[in-house]
């Protein structure tokens, strides 16, 4: 296969020419999401881009296994393998069984995702499923001598580590600011090191998620299950590992500790992290409580939202920026964003109605536009840089629809290729349903918004209420506001 792709690797810091170690299969995990609540916005941006990153080495005709975990074990609340555990206290909190709420928030990550109608990984594995895998890692790590254990718990040496390993390898952090960063150990402590994190947890009396291992009944730590299942359906080193950027301090940096600690190789080949998705300059978490869920996002139900976003419109949002930089979330971004994918979409709509003419007279060169999409998309998926190639397939197109240019039959197909290949194959966008908004429906809103105002105006609230519900009965959401009146599907 003869591909330019570089991508940008976290580990050396440096874009690099991508070189499968199997060639023509690529091993890809991403560490999937934490299911004790619903994904928001942020996370889904991490998914998404790698969504776009899954798709672009399909459509280069790798075979690629994709593995995307489900964390459902050994999330405390603390970072420092201290606290209450979070599945357990949701699960008191919504008086449910601990699985119940990994099966709730599982389910509802999936439905998520098909809305932004992502690929499903090829392996979804769970960590509750991967106890024993887990616990065969955990001995392994113990029998070279980088782990200890302290009344039922294990801790990873990191002191032992760093005498022959570059712990900060992927960060490059020094490490006195890491310990700078960490508190000093007191008398009750069990570790050894400030650094040293748990392997296995022993469970106190009221935790409920728990496995018999030779050390103590208890659960693994979170660092531990993606270790042990990208080994098993990866093997010990394969091509990419990814996940956020916010992951790669402390989880990602744990994960190669362990991974070479047991099987003496770097886990991965390529680190790549995606950047956040803010909000006001702030990163969407969990915790900090900013965080829009989709749901709040398709209908517009949220105070800092001035109205409804589709899913494509949103998935295309995503897109317009690129992976490895942030992107900031605001109401006039998703209106343009909006706007981009509905030109994208009307264009594509008028492709089947133009005629092709006995001769080519086009400004663009389809070849040398071709050749762009993709050097755009080799050069670290560089999807915003796609997305302006493909304007200019926008403005021929409708341009030879108004009859100014005239394209051939052959040339015709080719941009319909091209289309084909990257809007919908690569970026994964697709056609709305119910089409995308025409200008007629558009105008007949204005109508009826203006109609609405207007007996508001002289208190007819039968009427104003009347088409309010009217238009909510056929899944049209208006929406007041002090820009005025705005609406969308729902
Ligand atoms: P979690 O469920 O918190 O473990 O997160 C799942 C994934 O979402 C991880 O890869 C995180 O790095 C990523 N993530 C969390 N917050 C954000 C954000 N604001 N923007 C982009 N990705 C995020
Ligand atoms: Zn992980």
């Amino acid at each position: 296969m003869q591909h330019n792709l570089t991508v940008y690797n976290t580990l050396t810091r440096t874009k690099e020419k991508f070189e499968p170690i199997h060639p023509n299969l690529v091993g890809m995990y991403v560490c999937g999401p934490t299911v004790y609540s619903d994904v928001h916005l942020g996370n889904c941006r991490t998914f998404v881009s790698f969504d776009l990153i899954y798709r672009y080495l399909l459509h280069l005709g790798y075979k690629v296994r994709y593995v995307r975990n489900i964390t459902d074990a050994g999330h405390l609340e603390g970072d420092n393998d201290e606290g209450e555990d979070k599945f357990a206290k949701k699960a008191k909190i919504e008086q449910l069984e601990p699985m119940e709420i990994v099966q709730k928030y599982t389910l509802g990550f999936h439905d998520v995702l098909r809305l932004f109608n992502t690929l499903p990984p090829s392996i979804e594995p769970t960590a509750t499923g991967h106890i024993s895998e887990q616990i065969e890692m955990v001995k392994q790590i113990m029998e070279n001598g980088y782990a200890y254990e302290v009344n039922g718990t294990v801790y990873f040496d990191v002191d032992k580590y760093i005498q022959e390993h570059n712990y900060t390898i992927l960060t490059n952090r020094k490490l006195e600011d890491l310990l700078n960063n960490t508190r000093e150990l007191g008398g009750q402590d069990e570790k050894r090191g400030r650094l040293d994190f748990a392997l296995w947890i022993k469970a106190k009396p009221e935790h409920i998620m728990r496995w018999p291992a030779p050390w103590s009944v208890g659960f693994p730590g979170w660092h531990i299950e993606c270790s042990a299942m990208s080994r098993k359906y990866l093997g010990d080193q394969f091509d990419i590992h990814g996940g956020g950027m916010d992951l790669a301090a402390t989880h990602h940096t744990n994960e190669i500790a362990q991974s070479e600690a047991c099987n003496h190789v770097q886990p991965a080949k390529y680190w790549m992290h995606t950047n956040m998705l803010t909000v006001n300059g702030a990163r969407m978490s969990k915790s900090a409580g900013n965080g829009f869920l989709p749901g709040e996002l398709f209908t517009g139900n949220h105070l800092l939202l001035k109205r409804g976003y589709s899913p494509m419109a949103v998935r295309f949002f995503m897109l317009q920026a690129h992976y490895r930089s942030t992107l900031d979330f605001s109401n006039e971004a998703l209106d343009a964003a909006d706007k981009g994918y509905k030109r994208l979409m009307a264009a594509i709509g008028l492709l089947d109605k133009i005629i092709p003419a006995s001769q080519n007279k086009i400004d663009v060169d389809i070849k040398t536009l071709r050749g762009r999409c993709y050097a755009a998309m080799d050069d670290d998926f560089n999807s915003p840089v796609l997305i302006a190639e493909l304007f200019e397939l926008v403005r021929l197109i409708n341009s030879v629809y108004d009859g100014n240019q005239q394209i051939d039959a052959t040339t015709l197909k080719m941009v319909k290729e091209l289309i084909q290949h990257f809007v919908f194959d690569v970026m994964g966008l697709k056609e709305e349903q119910g089409g995308t908004d025409s200008e007629q429906t558009e105008t007949l809103m204005d109508i009826i918004i203006d109609i609405r105002n207007e007996a508001k105006k002289n208190k007819d609230f039968t009427t104003s209420d009347r088409i309010r519900h009217e238009l909510s009965a056929i899944g049209i959401q208006l929406k007041d506001s002090k820009d005025g009146t705005l609406w969308n599907k729902i």
